[in-house]
């Protein structure tokens, strides 16, 4: 019998959260005993959503909701749009919509059901489309955020939802699960606004015999260890979007482990950086995005507690900062501007070279106009961890050594 979707959004197995509750089971069980809380980050997010299904849907661009409200999901208020998320949404639009019309199939935040996989799981796809001539399924995704940059390769949550996908296009066929018409899966993440990676538009291809086998051998077992296995806490970088992090000790025991452990330091007192020996070092870096996203939810905690009127002892509510804004430019410019005291009321600055690129764009014009008018600033170095795509580079203090062996060599 099908199992009837009551709440899209609210699986416990939810494959939108699959990164962390594969890494952690015990999140599962913890998150749910939190207060469910909306940061105006997701709110934003749900609203890009709600527009990019609504272009779709009705074949418009995303400009014809410019400045108009859009009602979101859970939400008594309506969304306004504004520019930036039309520049954001345009690019995901217009990603899907590349050859719709040889399309057999196509759903557009269609919900699907895996409780086939494990009980209760279940969710919906952003876009997918399948070619029966190329046997050909492909998974689209929009990611709105821009702090943290989400890869293709190997992604659990789009990788359940392909095999929703699947399953639907099964149905649909009348075909076996496991003997489907899908040969190839290709999970395609866009994501506008994540500025600091190579490409927004990231792809990964996968066969779909292989996909069925993740499927059932990897995300199956995990999905049974988050009921089996409730006290097991695994810290890592799939803590970010916990919402149980202010009170999950397991990070902050990590860190401690680490500080005591390996340094055997049993006072807790830090250890001196500058006595940490490389080892050391990796491990604290591998604890500290984990670490520090757990003091900053205690923050958080702290603030809520203190706005709910508790008390946190040594803290108090004060103002944000803030800097002084003009109530009305109109006026200013009436005020200001009547009274001739030769001061510029505006100021232009030249469009960004991504602006430039996309105003070029639309007037007909290509990109490669530009060629030799901008560059990239040498902003130092960073560290990142070996998984990162960047290209590594030489230390500035060997290629100083090799351009001084050369002088040498030559002099
Ligand atoms: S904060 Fe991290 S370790 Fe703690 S429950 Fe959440 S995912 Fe697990």
């Amino acid at each position: 019998m099908k199992e009837i979707i009551k709440d899209k959004t609210h699986s416990r197995y939810a494959p939108s959260a699959a990164h962390r509750w594969m890494a952690c089971p015990g999140s599962v069980t913890l998150c749910e005993s939190q207060p469910k809380k909306k940061s105006v980050y997701a709110e934003e997010g749900t609203a890009a959503h709600q527009l990019a299904e609504l272009c779709i849907k009705n074949n418009v661009h995303p400009s014809y909701y410019l400045n108009k409200g859009i009602l979101i999901p859970d939400s008594i208020n309506k969304y306004v749009v504004d520019q930036d998320m039309v520049d954001a949404v345009e690019m995901y639009v217009e990603t899907v919509l590349v050859d719709q019309e040889i399309d057999d199939f196509c759903g557009v935040e269609e919900p699907f059901n895996l409780s086939w996989l494990h009980e209760g799981m279940y969710g919906s796809n952003d876009f997918y489309r399948f070619k029966h001539e190329t046997k050909k399924l492909t998974v689209y995704d929009y990611k709105h955020g821009k702090g943290v940059i989400v890869e293709a390769e190997w992604n659990p949550q789009l990788m359940l939802y392909a095999v929703g996908a699947i399953k639907n296009i099964a149905d649909r066929l009348k075909t076996p699960l496991f003997d489907s018409v899908v040969e190839d899966v290709e999970i395609v993440i866009v994501q506008p606004r994540g500025l600091h990676s190579d490409t927004p538009v990231r792809r990964w291809t996968i066969k779909a015999i292989d996909l069925m086998f993740w499927a059932v051998n990897v995300a199956r077992p995990c999905a049974i260890a988050t009921d089996t296995q409730k006290d097991k806490f695994i810290p890592g970088d799939h803590c970010h979007f916990c919402n149980a992090k202010a009170v999950c000790t397991a990070i902050y025991k990590r860190a401690a482990e680490v500080a005591c452990v390996s340094f055997e330091d049993k006072t807790m007192n830090f250890p001196d950086v500058a006595l940490l020996n490389p080892k050391d070092v990796s491990k604290v870096l591998q604890i500290a995005p984990a670490f520090s996203e757990w003091i900053d939810a205690v923050k958080a905690s702290a603030l809520e507690q203190l706005v709910q009127g508790k008390e946190v002892p040594g803290y108090k509510l004060v103002k944000k900062r803030a800097d002084r804004k003009w109530i009305s430019e109109e006026a200013v410019e009436e005020t200001v501007g009547s009274q001739c005291l030769g001061v510029d009321l505006f100021e232009t600055k030249l469009l960004s070279v991504a602006k430039m690129e996309k105003a070029l764009k639309e007037k007909g014009f290509k990109a490669a106009t530009l060629v030799g008018l901008w560059e990239k600033p040498d902003n130092g170095f960073t560290i990142a961890p070996e998984s990162d795509k960047r290209e590594q580079v030489s230390p500035p203090a060997l290629a100083f050594d090799v351009v001084e062996a050369d002088f040498f060599a030559e002099n």
